[in-house]
């Protein structure tokens, strides 16, 4: 959002401006084109390219039917971790972990909203967006719109790498990795149990795990995730998939038949602030839980309430994670980001000793404060105690 835009266009007037139409941004043109109260506003949509690929899966897990129930691909009941010999499946009830195919999920928007000819969409990659007269203003080549509001999840991701990489008080770490979707000759998963973190792989030197979730007894996606203060090179995320499919389903066929790839920033440093009439939701609105890098969910949670303040016309509060959870996550940042104590080592003991509505619930930050004293007790205080006060007390 700099001051650098050529002021010189004859710019469009729209009620709302979505700046960025991926997760964030379409989840809230969805849920602003089922209000009755919103779903006549004029309201335009600005994304570099609709053209959109399978480029990425969401799972999330909830108790109840959710909105995106219908693009459900894939539901499991059981979730399974693993570090050497301790190996633990849990029931997720009350909870269901559940996944949507990105693809489903874009399609599924675009194509709801094609019946409202008060929406327009404008393909082209955003230079900046500014204020003007009370309202913004968003630039692109050739053209600009202005509009009442703003919201934007758009970001370079480049500018983040500098960010991770700079002198700062606040740890930053990625959460980066590689799938392969695999589809083997044989039976060989139990599609019962997603596999969420299974530790027996590669640490290089940060807290890495296998993410298998089996979609029928011979396809599952494989992915080889790590958090780590910089990213592998290409080539060791497909090598260490490899090596885990050979070491534990080996000599079996197998063929690839998608590969999705990501980083996602985690830290509890804002990324970037709202401030009427530019509102910022999504990855960049601090959405991603800075410890686990999950974040449909809290998008989902964000756009219910810009919607719920949109419809009374009141302040619009963008921020979902400025709870005491925020703190707990600064914690384990910090321990994981100054190499206190092994992420494998927490993580096995968290799902050792709790069960697995109160780690969902911790890890979505409703937990109650004795359920929070409840997953605290499982780990070493003489590593916490010191941790959080440095956090409380921000000395980096
Ligand atoms: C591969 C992958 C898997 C993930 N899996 C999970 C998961 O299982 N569970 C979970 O909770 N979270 C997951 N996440 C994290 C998070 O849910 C996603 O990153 C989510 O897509 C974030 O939504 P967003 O709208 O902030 O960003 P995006 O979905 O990336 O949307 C940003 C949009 O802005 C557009 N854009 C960017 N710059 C410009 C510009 N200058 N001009 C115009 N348009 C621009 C892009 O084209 C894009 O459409 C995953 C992330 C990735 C990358």
């Amino acid at each position: 959002m700099d001051n650098k835009a050529d002021h010189s266009y004859q710019a469009t007037h729209y009620d709302i401006i979505i700046a960025g139409a991926g997760c964030a941004g379409l989840s809230l043109l969805y849920s602003i084109l089922r209000s009755p109260v919103l779903s006549s506003q004029k309201i335009l949509v600005v994304d570099k390219s609709f053209e959109k690929s399978n480029d990425r899966t969401w799972c999330f897990w909830e108790t109840h039917n959710g909105k995106f129930d219908a693009l459900v691909c894939k539901k499991w009941e059981q979730i399974s971790v693993h570090k050497n010999e301790f190996s633990t499946t849990l029931p997720t009830a009350p909870f269901t972990y559940k996944m949507v195919e990105g693809i489903e999920f874009y399609k599924h928007v675009m194509d709801f909203a094609k019946q409202f000819t008060n929406l327009h969409w404008q393909e082209a990659h955003i230079s900046s967006i500014d204020t003007i007269n009370e309202e913004a203003i968003v630039y692109w080549e050739g053209g600009a719109a202005q509009g009442r509001k703003v919201f934007s999840s758009i970001f370079p991701i480049d500018d983040l790498y500098v960010i991770s990489q700079s002198k700062q008080s606040t740890p930053f770490l990625w959460q980066h990795f590689k799938g392969h979707l695999v589809s083997f000759e044989e039976s060989v998963f139990d599609d019962r149990v997603a596999r969420l973190m299974d530790f027996n792989v590669d640490q290089h030197g940060a807290t890495a795990f296998m993410y298998v979730l089996p979609l029928s007894d011979k396809k599952a996606l494989v992915e080889y995730t790590l958090f780590s203060k910089t990213l592998l090179k290409p080539e060791a995320y497909s090598q260490a998939i490899n090596h885990y499919i050979q070491a534990n389903y080996p000599a079996i066929p197998y063929q690839i038949n998608h590969e999705e790839i990501g980083a996602i920033p985690m830290t509890t440093q804002s990324l970037a602030k709202s401030k009427a009439p530019i509102y910022v939701i999504g990855t960049l609105g601090n959405a991603v839980k800075a410890s686990t890098g999950y974040a449909f969910q809290f998008i989902q949670a964000q756009v219910d309430t810009i919607v719920s303040n949109l419809e009374q016309g009141g302040p619009i509060q963008t921020e979902v994670q400025q709870t005491r959870h925020q703190f707990y996550d600064a914690v384990l940042l910090y321990i994981l980001y100054h190499d206190l104590m092994e992420g494998s080592e927490i993580f096995k003991r968290i799902f050792e000793k709790n069960s697995i509505e109160t780690i969902f619930k911790f890890l979505s930050n409703t937990s109650s404060i004795w359920e929070d004293i409840r997953i605290m007790r499982s780990l070493p205080t003489k590593i916490f105690l010191p941790a959080a006060i440095k956090v409380l007390f921000r000395r980096g």
